[in-house]
């Protein structure tokens, strides 16, 4: 595969860079350059938020389109982009190891369904609402476009990631200007490529790639951009709430977890062992909301050892683009070494490797990492409290519930986390005291119908479900005579 790109797509037209730099894009399985792209800067960016805003002060453009013409015109891209799915899955998987078994389930579906999900809702939703006033008269409440968003995402779900922000955001009439992630630029072309297919207006989504945070930093200050969403790790998230804040900007924050997975003592391991992999090792552990964390009951800990061990010492380790993988490379070399630097930090500080812990001796090439489970894990441990991003796990003791849900709460993360019992309704009743933006009973299966996000470090506000339209809405109330 080598794709290969000189222009940007922005106001609707595939244009020539203002900058003269590129982006290579590296294979994550095999070391090799795939792809290289304009590496856009903060004139591109000016060019991007520019159509953006022409788009969306245009007095019949797209923020004044009825919900029913913004729907018909969602569908339209839902279309043109089913054509590119299996591209998607495939750039996404080359570019970042994700298992191409998973990218088709996600990167390449994620998309067209949200899209589609978000017409209806916004057919389905008044966006005008009359109120008897309290005083005097009626009030009408309206729901209006908040404006030209930012939308800057990392590479992990990218092409998920994107539509977590850009269908709710077109369904409500704002335009976007999305920067994608360096390591995962090429499956973004792929999104232009389906935009001007749908013949949406011109500057209603825009594309400005960059490297680091020199782009997505110059979004957030421009005067141009009124909304800021952005999916990436806490430390950024920390930078750019600042930034908002100093700006008075709306921002919406999906940042890193630590989640746990609670072991009940009721549980049926056997059962449970291949909803527990994809809840704990999703995208060679590459999955924000995943618990890596395991607390294990007292009683029953050596058999959750050994049940952990024995799923992940069978994983098979491979090039993302084989069907067979379950678990690949990690996205970067540097990711490799932070998660190889937990690894030997997990080890000095007491944990006991039971699996892993190396790199595949079988594979020469590529940011391989063996999946890795540490048993006798204190949850003050570097490993039980910092994200590590990659296929490593950590087994925590725990006497009873009470204490389970403690260790569960005992970080400075909120975004996922898991219930593992034979009683469902015991399942809900942990799950409610666990202190995240959302817990799954006996596996972890997003639902895009529902709001999703994180509390504590793990962001700011909420993604999916209806409630993912209001961060791109703001409210107006308009006070008439009786
Ligand atoms: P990252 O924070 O390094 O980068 C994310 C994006 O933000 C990239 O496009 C990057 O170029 C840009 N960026 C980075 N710093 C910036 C700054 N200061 N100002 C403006 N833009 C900036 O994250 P990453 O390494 O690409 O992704 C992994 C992280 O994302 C993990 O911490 C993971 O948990 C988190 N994540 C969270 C969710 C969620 O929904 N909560 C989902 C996926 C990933």
């Amino acid at each position: 595969m080598w794709c290969f790109y000189d222009r940007l797509f922005i106001g609707g037209e595939w244009v020539r860079p203002a900058s003269t730099d590129t982006l290579q894009v590296v294979s994550a399985s095999t070391e090799e350059v795939i792809g290289s792209v304009p590496k856009g800067n903060e004139a591109d960016a000016d060019a991007a938020v520019a159509a953006a805003r022409r788009a969306f002060d245009d007095p019949t453009g797209w923020s004044n389109w009825s919900p029913d013409q913004r729907a018909d015109a969602l569908l339209r891209l839902a279309t043109a982009i089913d054509k590119y799915s299996g591209a998607i899955a495939i750039r996404v998987s080359s570019q970042n190891g994700m298992p191409s078994s998973i990218s088709k389930q996600t990167e390449a579906v994620m998309p067209a369904t949200l899209l589609r999900y978000y017409a209806g809702l916004i057919r389905d939703t008044a966006v005008e609402v009359h109120r008897p006033s309290l005083v005097y008269g009626t009030t009408a409440v309206r729901k209006e476009p908040l404006g030209v968003v930012a939308a800057i995402v990392p590479w992990n779900f990218p092409q998920s990631l994107t539509f977590f922000k850009l269908a709710p955001a077109l369904a409500a009439g704002c335009t976007v200007v999305i920067k994608p992630s360096s390591e995962t630029v090429l499956d973004a072309f792929l999104l232009a490529d389906a935009v001007e297919e749908a013949d949406l207006p011109a500057g209603v989504i825009n594309i400005v790639t960059g490297g680091g945070r020199t782009v997505g930093t110059h979004l957030i200050h421009h005067p141009g951009v009124d909304k800021v969403a952005f999916t990436g790790s806490t430390d950024a998230g920390r930078t750019i709430a600042e930034q908002c804040g100093r700006l008075l900007k709306p921002v919406t924050l999906e940042l890193g977890g630590k989640s746990a997975g609670i072991i009940l003592d009721d549980v049926d391991l056997h059962r449970s062992m291949k909803s527990m992999f994809a809840s704990t090792l999703l995208n060679n552990g590459q999955t924000c909301f995943i618990s890596t964390r395991i607390l294990a009951p007292d009683n029953r800990y050596d058999e959750v050892v050994d049940a952990f061990t024995a799923m992940a010492s069978a994983l098979r380790v491979g090039d993302a683009l084989d069907p067979k993988t379950q678990i690949g490379p990690v996205a970067t070399a540097h990711q490799r070494h932070n998660i190889e630097a937990h690894i030997a930090q997990g080890k000095s500080e007491g944990a006991r490797v039971t699996t892993g812990g190396r790199r595949p001796a079988d594979l020469d090439r590529g940011w391989f990492v063996e999946p890795t489970i540490f048993a006798d894990v204190d949850n003050k441990a570097t490993i039980a409290q910092e994200e590590i991003f990659g296929p490593v796990l950590s087994i925590i003791r725990y006497r009873d519930e009470d204490e389970a849900v403690r260790i569960a709460n005992d970080s400075v993360y909120g975004l996922g986390g898991t219930v593992w019992t034979a009683d469902p309704d015991r399942g809900l009743a942990v799950a409610r005291r666990v202190q995240a933006g959302a817990v799954g009973v006996n596996g972890f299966t997003l639902d895009h119908g529902a709001p999703f996000g994180g509390v504590k470090s793990s962001g700011l506000g909420r993604e999916l479900g209806p409630e993912g339209l209001h961060p791109y809405q703001q409210l107006k109330s308009v006070y008439l005579p009786a």
